[in-house]
This record gives structure tokens, C-alpha cells and sequence, in this order.
């Protein structure tokens, strides 16, 4: 099959019937695409030669090129080649003809929109129909007139080329709504009908057999807690000819899940000014919707539990105080703090911790829930909790309405228990407890910081009165609060001064009646407040970590003096000095010694460190561990205020020390409790077992004195021998000391 050029091309030989023949550099003329060819590409087909030839001239002519066929399945064979830019078809011929030609041609890739010219027998109406029904574009009536057939073919394309723009375009536009998932759409207000675009009947999840043809079908469409509402807005918009927009929920026909959509439409009016229809997009806003509340989560909920995180309470909070004020009622805000939450981290990993605070915040939701102290009425947004989480291991619980603070109290009570309760994570089972403070909505604040601020000052103060346990908040804590603040800062001030003295109190031995040792006491003499218990200040110093310093200053001074004592001939005598739980676990209290030893040049076996026996009971295999770091020091070790912590006789045994100091609450009431007595004995008796020196702490009376000899202890240390003196005062207490009066004398 061969092009037939006119003029404008030397390689066409008009006149030549050139049907069939091939030729190949004629055929890559015609695999150039249709869009890039300058002369457009007729396919005539006819089985009358005669006709063809005079139709090629008056087209080669018009600026056309020519292709040749003779019948229909010619014509379709030249069409998958060579792919013309219009056919004009002549429909009687022999093999196939025109019509079953017209069908194999719109079948096939691209056939589907050329521009096909039916040629017909004059008045044959039936065919004229026919063809039309099965894709003719136009059609002319025999005999042709071969002047006019030219322009009836440019007018052809011409129509074509605008389809083919037009159709470009729509589905451009399709395009860009599928990407938008976007549709849009039109509603008839005379004959209630709709249509819309692609991307409509897609946003909608329609298959072809659901078309939408009346804005009631859409509306059937829309999900039944939606329908109601967009029905009535899209009536009063007609009604009223305004704009509106709604936001629905439909199922999608793909994967059954519900999708968003908003809807958005305006009036249109014709020329003559009546409004005529609605016009509309409507829009898959899922995707949007998700990534907010993505967003949403992420601002206002904690990652690991879930809760509500401190904006969102925040916000709560903030709504809540509004609500409370106007209304004039009581919420609580309860702070709680896990106790040792750290230690479960440290020692089973930070996932485990992960899995704690999870379980954690489930139980505290489920107990706020349940407790039928708060009212919750959904009616009343006021009335309902939070519980949120701060962080670390800190929660905050907001009870949006109480009657009394008592109705705070009791829901701390429940959670304080069920926190309680053992937690198994991997193959452990973990213990916690929590420490909650309150604050009440007006009275402790009136404000959310006021409010925060105070729940927190009165946990803290529960944690600081034992743990495991709640506190409200009241003015009495918060002026402590406020004065420990001050007293941190004097401290520390006093610290950096040497401002601190040293008291010694002096031990006594039962046997010989001879000083065997002093304590090494620490005294803060106040500018203005004068002399400050340690009993006082030390716990402060624990909590701010001032102690660190402190001790290291009554290490070396207590070590320096005695070493000074010795220096000017003093039989030398033991000097204890106290160690606080936070020296014990947190500095390295080793070097601490050490460099006190050096810097005073105190023979080690002089000095002993008191520890408390709380202490030694938090953690005994750490507590050995130093224990025995110490004993290779050659210090001397004294368990502190023993019979306060419930030590048992097994632990006693593995724990290397040298001395028991008696509390001294037993030793009060030796002679009045026959109880105490008992204990006091079997402490002592004890001791000797494990070849521990025992010393009996706070001996007032004489008649202690003679029981505690008569027990068998070893050692008193107390105010019936002395108080704890100063230096100078010491020594000349020791000099008018005399052995004999608390020597043993024999019994029998
Ligand atoms: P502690 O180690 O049990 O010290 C004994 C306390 O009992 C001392 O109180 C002492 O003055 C007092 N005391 C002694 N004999 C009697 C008596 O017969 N009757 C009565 N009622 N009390 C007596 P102080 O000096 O007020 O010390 C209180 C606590 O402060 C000490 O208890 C100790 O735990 C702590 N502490 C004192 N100095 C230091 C120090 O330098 N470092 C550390 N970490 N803690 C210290
Ligand atoms: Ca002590
Ligand atoms: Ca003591």
C-alpha cells in the first residue's frame, strides 16, 4: 500500500494505480505520527477505480495525501498501518463492505475518534441510519461532487481537531481532579437531574452500574448520619439561591471503608437572570483529615502511653477553670510521681520502664473512670477528667468537678493502692508505688500554674513524709516551702563560709569506764536565727545535694582535729563521723575518705563512719560493696540507728562492720517498757555473737546506764557523760574525767 502525493511530492506518480504495491520509503513517511504531519492523510475506499482517481486529484489538489483501498478489509489493514487522519468510505463494496468496515475500524486502537465520510446511494435513508449508528461522522450521497468533496473533508478535520482539543482537555482536567480527588458537578433545579465528572462518580465510590442522574441518588448515597443534614442544607441553599458547603461520610464502593468528603456549591444563573441550577466539587478530604489528626496526635498526645501530654492538659485545664469559675464549683488536680520508677529503668532496661509507664497509665484511667466518686455527666463537659502525662515519671489526673476535697482524697486513695499492685514486664514482676499531692480549685490556686505549682510543692512534701501515700496541698507546705528556698541558699552560703562548726560527743566504755571515741557532730550557727539542728538542715542538704559538700568539709575537719589532739598528746581516740545516704550512693565517698586521711594524716584505724541502718537496707549488695571498700581502707564502720529498720539476723551476718549503735528510742524506754528491754538484750546479745562491739545511743540516766551494763553492751554514748562540746570544752571535759565513776564494779 503507497502514499499518493500530489505535486508536492516527486516521488508520487499521479495516475499510477499504486494500490497494494509497497514502498518502503514512502511507508516511513507515513510511521510519522499524525500530530507532526504537515499534509493531513486520506483514506478513500472504493471499489470504483474510476472514482478514486478523480477524488485523489481533487485532494492532492486541496493539500491532501492519498491512500488507496478497495474494499473494507483492505481499508482496515491500511488503517492499523498507516493510521489516517480521516476515511472516507464508500459503503457497497465487494469482500467486505462499508459498514462492517465502519465497525473494524472503531474497534481498533485509535479508530475510535478518526472522522469517517459515508459515501451512499441517494435517497437510501435506511443506510444513511445505519451507518450513523455505527460510528459514521458524515455521510455524502452518490454522485459525489469530487470540488466539493475537499472542503466537506477540511471541514472534517477541522471539527475533529476541536473534539480532540475539547477531549485533551477533559482529560487533562480528569486528570488533575484524580490527582485533587476532585469531582464536579451539576444539578438541574427544573428537572432535578445530575450529572457530574469522573472524579465525582470516583470520590463517590460509584461503579458504572450506580450512575447518579438526580441529586436524590447522591443524597441515598451519602451515609445515614450525614443525609439528613446535608439534605436540609442543600434545600435551604436552593430555596434561598445561595452558596453552601457540608462535610459527609460515604462507603466506598473499592474497599468498603468510609471516606470524607466535602461538598461545596454555588448558585448559576442563565442569561435571563433565573437561577437554574446548582453548581458543585465535591472533594475526598480522608487523607487530609488523617494527616491532621496525625498532626493533632502527635502536638497534643504522649507517644508511649497514649495520654493526653501536658498541652493538651493544658487546654484541659484551662477550659475547665473557666467552666469552674463561672459556675462556681471545685475541681482537684492530683500530681503523681512513681517512686523509684528510675531504678526499674536502670535495672531492667528502658523498654521495661516503657511497658511500665503503659501499664500505669491504664490502670490510672480505669480507676478514674470507675470511681464513682466523680460524677461524670456527659451533659456537663466540666464534670469529666483527665489524665495526662507530664513526662518522666510524672502524671497529673484533673478531676473536672468534686463536691468536697474529700472526693479528691478518695480517688487518690484508690489509685495509690491499685498503682500499688505488682506489674509483670517480660519474666518480672515489679513493684511500684506512687506519691500524690493535690491542689483544689479555688482555695490552692486560680490559676493553672498556681494550681500545678501547688499539687506539685504537696507532693513533694508527701514524698518527703514517706512515700506510697498523698497530701494536699496547704498553705503550711507552701510557707515551708518557701523557707527551705531561703534556707538553701544561707546553707549553701554558709558551706562556701565555713560557717559550720564541729561538736564531739564523747563514747564511754562499760567495761573500763574510758572514753573510747568521740562523734563528730556538725553545728550551723544562723546570723540571725541562731544555732540550727542538724536534724533540720541535713535533710535539706540530702535533697539539694548540698550534703555532698558538707560531709566531705566535717570528713576532713573531724579527721584534722582529732589528728591536732593527738599531735599535742592525747592518747589517741577513735572519731566517728556521720555519712549520709546520699554520700553513700552518690559521691565517691572512698576518695572523699581518703583524701580527708591524707590531708589530716590520721592513722585510718582512728576513724569511724556511721551509717545509717535504712540505708544499708535499700540495696545490700551495693551496700557490701562499699561496705567492704571501706573496710579495705582500714576504717572502722558503725551501723547507725540500729533496730529502726527491721534488719534480719541473716542479713546482718554477710554485712562487714564492726559496731551496732542502739537506737535511741529504744534506750528511752528501757526502764519503763519491759518490751524494750527484751529487744535491747537480744540486740545485744546478738552482736556478740557476730563479734560486733555494741554502743547504746542517748543515755540520760543513771538507771539506763546500770541496765545497759547489766545487758552486757559495750559501749554509751549520751548526755549522763556528756552532750556534744566544742573542741576546746572537750578537752577540758576530758581532763576532769575520771575513769572510775562508770568503771564496772563485779556483780558477785
Ligand atoms: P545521730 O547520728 O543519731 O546523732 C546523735 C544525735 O543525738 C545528736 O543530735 C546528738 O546531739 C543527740 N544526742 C546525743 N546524746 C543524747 C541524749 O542523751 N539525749 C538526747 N535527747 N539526744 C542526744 P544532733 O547533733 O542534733 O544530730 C542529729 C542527727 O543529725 C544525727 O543523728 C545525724 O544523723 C545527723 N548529723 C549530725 N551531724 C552530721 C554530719 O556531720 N553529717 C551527717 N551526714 N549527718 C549528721
Ligand atoms: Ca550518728
Ligand atoms: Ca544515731
Amino acid at each position: 500500500m503507497m502514499v499518493n502525493r500530489g505535486a508536492v511530492d516527486e516521488r508520487v506518480h499521479p495516475g499510477e494505480n499504486c494500490l497494494m504495491s509497497d514502498s518502503s520509503s514512502q511507508l516511513t513517511r507515513m510511521l510519522v505520527p499524525s500530530c507532526m504531519r504537515d499534509r493531513p492523510v486520506v483514506l478513500h475506499v472504493d471499489d470504483d477505480v474510476a472514482s478514486l482517481k478523480v477524488a485523489e486529484r481533487a485532494l492532492q489538489n486541496a493539500g491532501f495525501d492519498v491512500l488507496h483501498a478497495e474494499n473494507g478489509i483492505e481499508a482496515i489493514d491500511s488503517f492499523k498501518q498507516h493510521e489516517p487522519d480521516l476515511i472516507i468510505m464508500d459503503a457497497v463494496m465487494p469482500v467486505m463492505d462499508g459498514f462492517d468496515a465502519i465497525e473494524g475500524v472503531r474497534s481498533l486502537p485509535g479508530g475510535e475518534y478518526v472522522p469517517i465520510l459515508m459515501i451512499t446511494g441517494l435517497d437510501d435513508l435506511e443506510s444513511i441510519n445505519r451507518a450513523y449508528d455505527l460510528g459514521a461522522t458524515d455521510f455524502l450521497t452518490k454522485p459525489v461532487n469530487f470540488h466539493i468533496l475537499p472542503n466537506r473533508v477540511q471541514y472534517m478535520l477541522r471539527s475533529k481537531r476541536r473534539d480532540d482539543a475539547l477531549r485533551f482537555s477533559q482529560a487533562k482536567l480528569d486528570n488533575a481532579q484524580r490527582i485533587a480527588k476532585l469531582g464536579n458537578w451539576e444539578w438541574n433545579l427544573t428537572t432535578h437531574h445530575m450529572s457530574g465528572s469522573r472524579g465525582f462518580a470516583c470520590i463517590l465510590g460509584l461503579s458504572d452500574d450506580q450512575p447518579i442522574t438526580r441529586w436524590l441518588d447522591m443524597i441515598c448515597h451519602i451515609e445515614e448520619g450525614d443525609r439528613h443534614n446535608v439534605r436540609l442544607l442543600a434545600d435551604e441553599a436552593v430555596e434561598q439561591r445561595i452558596a453552601f458547603n457540608s462535610e459527609f461520610s460515604v462507603r466506598s464502593g473499592v474497599d468498603n471503608s468510609l471516606r470524607r468528603i466535602r461538598l461545596e456549591a454555588e448558585p448559576h444563573y442563565n442569561e435571563q437572570g433565573e437561577c437554574t441550577q446548582m453548581l458543585g466539587t465535591i472533594q475526598d478530604i480522608t487523607e487530609r483529615i488523617d494527616a491532621q489528626k496525625q498532626i493533632h496526635n502527635l502536638a497534643y498526645y504522649d507517644l508511649i502511653t497514649g495520654l493526653p501530654n501536658r498541652a493538651q492538659l493544658q487546654e484541659q485545664l484551662h477550659y475547665t477553670l473557666q467552666l469552674a469559675s463561672r459556675n462556681k464549683t471545685k475541681f482537684a488536680l492530683l500530681f503523681l510521681d512513681l517512686d523509684h520508677f528510675k531504678q526499674v529503668n536502670d535495672t531492667l532496661g528502658h523498654d521495661a520502664g516503657d511497658d511500665l509507664l503503659k501499664q500505669v497509665a491504664i490502670r490510672l484511667t480505669r480507676v478514674v473512670r470507675e470511681s464513682d466518686v466523680v460524677s461524670v455527666r456527659l451533659d456537663e463537659p466540666g464534670s469529666q477528667y483527665t489524665v495526662a502525662r507530664l513526662g518522666g515519671d510524672e502524671f497529673v489526673v484533673l478531676l473536672g468537678q468534686v463536691a468536697r476535697a474529700e472526693d479528691a482524697a478518695r480517688v487518690a486513695e484508690r489509685i495509690a493502692q491499685t498503682v500499688s499492685e505488682p506489674y509483670i514486664l517480660g519474666e518480672h514482676s515489679v513493684e511500684v508505688t506512687t506519691t500524690i499531692g493535690i491542689s483544689v480549685y479555688p482555695a490552692d490556686g486560680e490559676n493553672s500554674d498556681e494550681l500545678m505549682k501547688s499539687a506539685d510543692i504537696a507532693m513533694y512534701h508527701a514524698k518527703e513524709s514517706g512515700r506510697n501515700g498523698y497530701q494536699f496541698y496547704s498553705r503550711d507546705i507552701h510557707e515551708q516551702a518557701l523557707a527551705r528556698f531561703s534556707m538553701e541558699g544561707e546553707l549553701k552560703a554558709a558551706i562556701e563560709n565555713e560557717d559550720l562548726t564541729i561538736v564531739y560527743q564523747p563514747k564511754i566504755c562499760f567495761t573500763t569506764g574510758q572514753v573510747t571515741g568521740v562523734e563528730a557532730l556538725v553545728r550551723w550557727q544562723h546570723p540571725e536565727n541562731g544555732e540550727i539542728s542538724p536534724a533540720d538542715f541535713i535533710p535539706l542538704a540530702e535533697e539539694t545535694g548540698l550534703i555532698l559538700p558538707l560531709g566531705r568539709w566535717v570528713m576532713r575537719m573531724a579527721a584534722k582535729q582529732m589528728q591536732d589532739w593527738i599531735d599535742e598528746g592525747l592518747k589517741p581516740l577513735n572519731i566517728a563521723v556521720n555519712c549520709s545516704a546520699v554520700q553513700f550512693t552518690r559521691s565517691n565517698m572512698i576518695e572523699d575518705i581518703n583524701e580527708a586521711l591524707s590531708f589530716s594524716g590520721l592513722n585510718p584505724s582512728y576513724l569511724e563512719v556511721e551509717i545509717t541502718e535504712h540505708l544499708l537496707l535499700k540495696d545490700v549488695d551495693v551496700g557490701i560493696t562499699t561496705l567492704r571498700n571501706l573496710k579495705a581502707l582500714g576504717v572502722q564502720v558503725a551501723i547507725d540507728d540500729f533496730g529502726t529498720g527491721f534488719s534480719s539476723l541473716s542479713y546482718l551476718k554477710r554485712l562487714p562492720v564492726d559496731k551496732l549503735k542502739i537506737d535511741k528510742s529504744f534506750v528511752d524506754e528501757l526502764y519503763t517498757d519491759s518490751g524494750d528491754v527484751a529487744i535491747v538484750s537480744a540486740i545485744i546479745t546478738l552482736s556478740h555473737n557476730l563479734n560486733l562491739t555494741v554502743v547504746a545511743e542517748g543515755v540520760e540516766t543513771a538507771q539506763q546506764f546500770e541496765i545497759l551494763q547489766h545487758l552486757d553492751c559495750n559501749e554509751g554514748q549520751g548526755y549522763l557523760f556528756s552532750a556534744p562540746l566544742e573542741g576546746v570544752e572537750f578537752i577540758e571535759w576530758l581532763t576532769g574525767f575520771h575513769d572510775m565513776k562508770y568503771k564496772r564494779v563485779a556483780q558477785f
